[in-house]
């Protein structure tokens, strides 16, 4: 928690910025003279209204106060609203950033104990990841991940988390600008969770991480991260290649029985390409920071590998054995205004005669000239791969049952 009152009213201010220096009429920025839209012109009475009160907050500080280092990040985030609030040119600011940033660095890595003010002026450049990031910043976040994992040094609960949320918005806010990470109580034995663009850290695995550090909070990091990813490509109807399929497949039979997630926690694709790259996510923290990787997680991950990419989608459902895309076409043909509204459908179902059903071989070779779009093209190989291997187990079943009758 920042000590001083006034940092913790700069901090929410600065928030507000964020929120308000775009135009409400139209999304134009503002003018750092007038405040006013650019592009057309109508007045931002909010973020003038911010402006004014940073303007009083630092007013109202003492000469010492204007030299600690939380100011000045105060007026590197502000970037060009800055000249509003203080005489000091971009330049100087940007300078005296640069001279802290490398006394910072050169403690961080010591693995120094950082004083309050400078560890209060980080949790400022780390507040709100996406707003300002550069490789200073990225160095400083990671070298105060790194001294926590290895217990090198004991840092503010505040600080190491808003490292690990400057991590996280490294990793995902570049296509999804919303996501977010939130610390919570969660069930007991769940790490991380995520809603749509909600990723969640439950606070034991933090407390964890402060106390014993390690790097399993990473892993966590990049699985949460994952799954606000997959949602991302769900909700824009994003295919790229069969896997994309398949978990759409499995958050749609999701729906209409929770159940067959819980029986399969293990083998839900979605649950597989999360461990990977969660995995993958913390082994890569591991070599760039220690160079070293953790081997005795390297089974694990050969074992979520080789789930990934042998395309089994067979799952237990009721006690039964059955395939994603079978158990898909039976909740279609139950419910088939799914397949209009969701395009992910029509890659390999056709309504036919008011039916749904799989597309033949035929027909998806048939997609695959047609298809524009190179990158996809190992998507619809596969899907005939797939529908030859189905059409051969149908035509054997088909010859039972006729040998039966006969
Ligand atoms: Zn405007
Ligand atoms: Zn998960």
């Amino acid at each position: 928690m920042l000590e001083a009152n006034w940092k913790r009213e700069l901090l929410t201010e600065q928030q507000k910025v964020v929120k308000d220096c775009l135009c409400p009429n139209c999304g134009g920025e503002a003018s750092n003279q007038t405040l006013d839209c650019e592009f057309c012109g109508s007045e931002n009475l909010a973020l003038k209204e911010d402006v004014e009160k940073i303007t009083d907050i630092l007013g109202n500080l003492s000469e010492e106060e204007l030299k600690d280092p939380f100011v000045m990040i105060s007026l590197l985030k502000l970037g060009k609203y800055s000249s509003l609030v203080s005489d000091l040119s971009r330049e100087d600011i940007n300078r005296e950033y640069l001279s802290w940033a490398k006394k910072m660095i050169a403690e961080l890595t010591g693995a120094k104990e950082l004083s309050n003010a400078d560890q209060e002026a980080l949790i400022n450049l780390f507040d709100n990841g996406d707003y300002y990031q550069d490789q200073f910043a990225s160095a400083m976040q990671n070298i105060v991940i790194a001294n926590t994992a290895s217990q090198a040094v004991h840092y503010s609960p505040e600080l190491v988390y808003g490292a690990l949320q400057q991590n996280f918005c490294q990793i995902i806010k570049k296509v999804v600008n919303d996501a977010t990470l939130e610390k919570k109580k969660l069930e007991e034995d769940t790490a991380g969770e995520t809603q749509a663009y909600v990723a969640r850290i439950d606070e034991e695995n933090f407390d964890n991480f402060i106390h014993h550090g390690g790097t399993f909070i990473l892993n966590t990091l990049g699985h949460e991260a994952r799954h606000v990813y997959q949602n991302y490509k769900r909700y824009h109807r994003i295919v790229e290649d069969r896997n994309d399929l398949i978990m759409f497949y499995e958050s749609m039979i999701r729906k209409r029985n929770q159940k067959i997630y819980d029986d399969n926690y293990y083998h839900m694709l979605i649950e597989v390409d999360a461990r990977v790259y969660g995995l993958l996510f913390e082994q890569h923290f591991r070599k760039m920071m220690f160079g070293a990787l953790d081997e005795s997680k390297k089974k694990e991950y050969a074992a979520d590998y080789a789930l990934l990419t042998n395309h089994d989608t067979m799952r237990v459902i009721d006690g039964k054995k059955v395939r994603v895309e079978e158990e898909t076409l039976s909740l279609l043909n139950e419910k088939p205004q799914l397949y209009n509204k969701y395009s992910q459908f029509h890659y390999e179902f056709v309504k036919d005669n008011g039916h749904i059903r799989f597309k033949t071989t035929s027909e998806l070779i048939d997609d695959y000239f047609n298809n524009k779009d190179s990158a996809k093209d190992n998507l619809y190989l596969e899907l005939v791969k797939n529908s030859k291997n189905r059409e051969v187990t149908m035509g054997k079943n088909q010859q039972i049952s006729s040998t039966v009758t006969m």
